[in-house]
């Protein structure tokens, strides 16, 4: 197995700008490829998993 695809909700901390992305999630992470927000934050984001 490669990971569950999942639906996955990125809220900026910084701005509030919400994102729904596909990514995958392994053991615990989540990968979705997301780099940064529009308004250049890279690291702070609350990351939430969709059902
Ligand atoms: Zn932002």
């Amino acid at each position: 197995m490669i990971g569950t695809r999942v639906k996955v909700s990125i809220r900026c901390k910084r701005c509030g700008e919400r994102f729904v992305l596909r990514g995958k999630q392994e053991k615990g992470r989540i990968e979705t490829g997301f780099k940064q927000c529009l308004c250049n934050n890279q690291a702070d984001f609350d990351i939430e998993p969709m059902e």
